[in-house]
């Protein structure tokens, strides 16, 4: 009878202390769980950070992501514009294999107008792991109610869910969907806080920007991960007086507000930075920056430095971004990496640090090893498919392939040694071209075709959908 007592509590006993060694685990691994806030600004010119080599526009905040971490100088984002890119960034796997193959139009009653139901986002993801998570800024990864940030694992939102939104307050006017009877319209629709309409006050990059650090203050005491998406500086171009004035040697107008609204992001950026010190959250907060896609130069007066072609082409202008990331408990400061990386590795890079499985097969690599120099980064193809052009590119080592244009115009380039893509090697290097196009094609089999209509097809979408604005 003793014995037994003895052993049922020994039993009771080693029960108690290996459920408690479990939570103790449990509890250690998450609480170990580095916080994220991703910030991604919307049409960045390449040139046109501080740690890219701009001396006109001084970053000097975004420039601390880069000097406290690693500066990307081959980063890519998996489309040349806003939507896909984003598609891109948020699932870590290339937009095609779920046909988010164009930008989506603002359809509001469209369920099937963003990303589909079948993928997960890395706030779902995260999920996993007890993060709490927040999207403040631009969505445009769908207006339904069903494609809305608080049903795709967002816990918060601050935002807007179109492309583009008008900056000025005054210009916040339209209450809600019901009062939209254009694409653009949509730019003029007041916040939303999760599902309500709210009265913004200030310019609203800084009022994003107040936002994150709020946010960041809120979930302090939980791994978190805030999604900034500026839409700065994106068009309309608008700036106030108090950034318009850092820039009294600009001439050009559109470049001194482009300008003054770089600088806005700049002291955002900033402020996020320094909210994190203070809460003594930086050593074990991973911060990333990077636009969604290259400059329009002409449309907004960004640059793109040297290299070619701008937003909404497969050069390098398209895809090739500003691109740093911090995490001072992992990441050596100060460190430059070369090899090519694309946005679809945050998701990785993020969800391997709590060991999350993932819903979905992964197109990224969890990138921290390769900045230990652990291990060395092998070549990837980086896929890019520009369905209303019918132009195909892939990135792959040094070379890239081309194919643009009803795939008439046939390009190769060492990118190694001319990153201007000034140097067609396609009949000098035929080989390595065809090699390419095989890879190309090899992944495009994977891929779908786009399942919604895109905004260079509003005028058809309308005409099928008479009641999109009613
Ligand atoms: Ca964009």
């Amino acid at each position: 009878m003793k014995t037994k007592t003895l052993f049922q509590s020994k039993l009771i006993n080693i029960k108690t202390i290996s459920f408690g060694l479990m939570f103790f685990i449990n509890f250690f691994a998450f609480s170990q769980s580095p916080n994220v806030v991703l910030i991604l600004a919307d049409d960045l010119g390449y040139n046109d950070v501080g740690f890219n080599g701009s001396t006109e526009i001084p970053t000097p905040n975004i420039d601390r992501i880069a000097n406290e971490g690693v500066k990307f100088t081959n980063g890519y984002v998996s489309y040349a514009v806003c939507g896909p890119s984003r598609a891109g960034l948020i699932t870590g796997r290339f937009q095609d294999r779920f046909g988010f193959g164009l930008n989506p139009l603002y359809a509001p009653k469209d369920p099937n107008m963003g990303l589909p139901l079948s993928e997960e986002t890395l706030a779902s993801a995260l999920q996993k792991a007890n993060y709490k998570s927040v999207a403040i800024g631009k969505w445009h990864l769908g207006a339904h109610e069903l494609l809305h940030p608080l049903k795709r694992g967002f816990d918060d939102f601050y935002g807007f869910l179109t492309g583009g939104h008008m900056y000025f307050p005054e210009q916040l006017t339209i209450q809600d969907q019901s009062g939209v009877k254009s694409q653009y319209d949509a730019y003029r629709e007041k916040i939303l806080r999760n599902y309500e309409r709210v009265e913004e006050t200030e310019y609203l990059t800084d009022g994003l920007s107040r936002e994150a650090v709020n946010y960041i203050k809120k979930y302090k005491d939980e791994p978190f991960f805030i999604y900034l998406a500026y839409n700065a500086p994106h068009t309309p171009l608008q700036a106030t007086q108090k950034y318009l004035d850092r820039f009294p040697n600009i001439e050009d107008k559109k470049r001194k507000t482009y300008a003054a609204m770089v600088s806005a992001v700049d002291d955002g950026v900033g402020a996020v930075l320094n909210t994190l010190e203070e809460l003594n959250l930086d050593e074990n907060t991973i911060v990333i920056f990077l636009s969604d896609n290259g400059g329009p130069e002409k449309h907004n007066a960004s640059d793109n430095g040297v290299l070619r072609g701008e937003k909404g082409s497969l050069f390098e202008g398209g895809v090739h971004v500003p691109f740093a990331m911090k995490w001072p408990k992992a990441i050596p400061q100060g460190m430059i990496y070369e090899k090519p990386v694309i946005s679809l590795d945050l998701f990785a890079t993020v969800v391997a640090q709590s060991n999350i499985q993932t819903k979905n097969k992964l197109d990224g690599v969890n990138l921290i090893p390769y900045l230990q120099g652990e291990k060395e980064l092998d070549d990837r193809p980086f896929f890019w498919k520009q369905f209303n052009k019918n132009s195909y590119g892939l990135r792959l080592g040094d070379y890239k392939y081309l194919q643009l244009n009803n795939q008439k115009e046939n390009m190769l380039f060492n990118l190694e040694e001319d990153i201007s893509e000034t140097s067609n090697l396609y009949e000098t290097k035929s080989a390595t071209f065809l090699a390419l196009k095989e890879e190309f094609e090899k992944l495009n089999k994977e891929m779908k075709d786009p399942i919604f209509m895109g905004l260079s097809q509003g005028k058809e979408y309308n005409e099928l959908h008479p009641d999109r604005f009613e």
